[in-house]
């Protein structure tokens, strides 16, 4: 084959019995088809196979080999370093797949492997239940959770890892296969925290819990107050109940509703609640860090369903703006890493820039480390140093803010980073996200993608035979 074009027509000419549709360069809607969320990423795949089941995914993992082409899997296209993309290879692109099953008796629901979870939220909310899953709708299933799935839920329920019930997966050799913690165990360790590199998944099932009405929203302060209101936080939310989830923040205050206009633009630090009970368990639960603080700029927080809170940062932040993520587990906030939050906070360069501490204690805490890939099952929040704007000119001065704040942080850090909000930062950084989870993961690579098929991803690379 010469050229992407040719590529496609061989793929057409291949794939005969292809059920959901393959893409080229030729076709009018490429450029909408090969789009990301993070509008950084600008790759031109040779082919887009948008599936409709596992069978046209065996298929197209079959093509890509036999062809010796890159080849990625695309679930919701959120992934911040593109890792749902690659240049002049395959794309596996999953977004056909939108079956979901709801079961409210056995409190189950299976979800098509091209779900996001905003419809993922709406089905089972139609039943007063949800699942943990992240703080905002239009992430992917597949990506979020086989990374592991950090989100309002969590100190209560979990991961979304830790709420996974069973996989269907279609292997690097084109064997569709069920893993569950019954049916090959070793595999359904592996998937839970190891990323896209054991297989691709169609079908995911997860355990629901009675999650309707939420108390939830943001509690803002000057980001002048930023030193006095991390101190207080970093004592506060440990202590806190688990159905009381805050992760902090800064950020600007949007300038549109709901958002009084006096503090439209407005610099802020804060904390964005989840609680999951009644608005007067929630008020007493976050009472001790409101107490210790003075009057807050806003408390936004009221009763709203879950899906209302997991879409609130929806029209902030819709595809198409410029990203640069930087990510680092934390297990304490000593003084001088306080210090140089404020700093950096008060440095914000746009509008859409932001940090936020994700709590990982609570049920997350009950797991052990070796229990599922994902290691850093000690590590008290996860740091998020995102640099966002929509304009491509000022990508230099998001990812200079991005970088430097992370930088001057590591220190202070528990050494590995949350891998679902990595950039592409080498071999080295996998690793130590994995800490002692690695060898077993490369050993597993070896028997289940022993050529490394699936390495558009945060990459572990098979164990070879010594
Ligand atoms: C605005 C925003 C908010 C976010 N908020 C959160 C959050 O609250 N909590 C959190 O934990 N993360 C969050 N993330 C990070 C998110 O989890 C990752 O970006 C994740 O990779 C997105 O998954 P995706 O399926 O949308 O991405 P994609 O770009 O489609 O895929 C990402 C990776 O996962 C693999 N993959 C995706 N689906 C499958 C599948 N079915 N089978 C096999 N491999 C697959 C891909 O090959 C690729 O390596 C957020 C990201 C963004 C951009």
């Amino acid at each position: 084959m010469t050229n992407a074009t040719s590529t496609a027509q061989a793929a057409r000419d291949d794939l005969a019995d292809f059920q959901g549709r393959l893409i080229g360069p030729d076709d009018p809607d490429f450029e909408d088809a090969r789009a990301v969320y993070n509008a950084m990423i600008d790759k031109r795949p040779a082919l887009i196979a948008r599936c409709a089941d596992a069978h046209d995914v065996a298929r197209a993992i079959a093509f890509a080999r036999a062809n010796d082409l890159p080849l990625a899997v695309r679930g919701g296209g959120h992934n911040g370093a593109g890792l749902g993309t690659c240049d002049d290879g395959v794309v596996i692109d999953l977004s056909g797949l939108k079956e979901i099953d709801v079961d409210p008796h056995a409190r189950t629901v299976r979800v098509g492997g091209g779900c996001t979870w905003g419809e993922v939220d709406l089905a089972t909310h139609a039943h007063g239940l949800a699942t943990p899953s992240g703080i905002i709708s239009t992430t992917g299933v597949g990506g979020l959770t086989l990374g592991g799935g950090l989100g309002h839920l969590t100190r209560k329920y979990g991961l979304a890892i830790d709420n996974l019930l069973e996989a269907e997966v279609v292997l690097a050799d084109g064997r569709c296969v069920r893993t569950s913690a019954d049916e090959r165990p070793d595999l359904f360790w592996a998937i839970r925290g190891g990323g896209g590199n054991f297989g691709v998944v169609t079908s995911f099932q997860f355990r629901l819990h009675e999650v309707g009405t939420v108390v939830g929203g943001p509690t803002f302060w000057d980001i002048d107050q930023s030193a006095e209101v991390l101190s207080a936080y970093r004592e506060f939310l440990p202590a806190a109940p688990r159905e009381l989830n805050g992760f902090f923040a800064f950020c600007t205050v949007p300038p549109a509703p709901p958002f009084p206009e006096p503090l439209h633009l407005r610099k802020v630090c804060g904390v964005v609640w989840c609680h999951v009970g009644s608005e007067e368990d929630a008020a007493q639960a976050m009472a001790p860090l409101l107490d210790a603080l003075p009057e807050p700029l806003l408390h936004g927080v009221q009763s709203m369903p879950h899906p209302a809170l997991q879409s609130a940062f929806d029209g902030l932040y819709p595809a198409g703006d410029q990203w640069y993520w930087r990510a680092d587990f934390v297990n304490d906030i000593p003084d001088d890493a306080v210090e140089l939050h404020a700093r950096f906070g008060a440095e914000m360069p746009t509008m859409k820039s932001t940090m936020h501490l994700y709590p990982i204690d609570g049920a997350a805490h009950d797991v052990d480390a070796s229990d599922t890939a994902w290691s850093y099952r000690d590590a008290r929040w996860a740091a998020v140093f995102a640099g966002v704007d929509p304009d491509p000119a000022n990508v230099a001065e998001i990812r200079t803010w991005s970088v430097d704040y992370s930088d001057a942080l590591h220190p202070y850090s528990a050494g590995g980073a949350y891998v679902n909000m990595m950039m592409d930062e080498g071999r080295e950084r996998v690793r130590a996200s994995y800490r002692d989870n690695y060898d077993r993961l490369a050993r597993l690579k070896a028997i289940y993608d022993p050529d490394n098929t699936f390495r558009i991803n945060q990459n572990i690379e098979p164990e070879r035979p010594s």
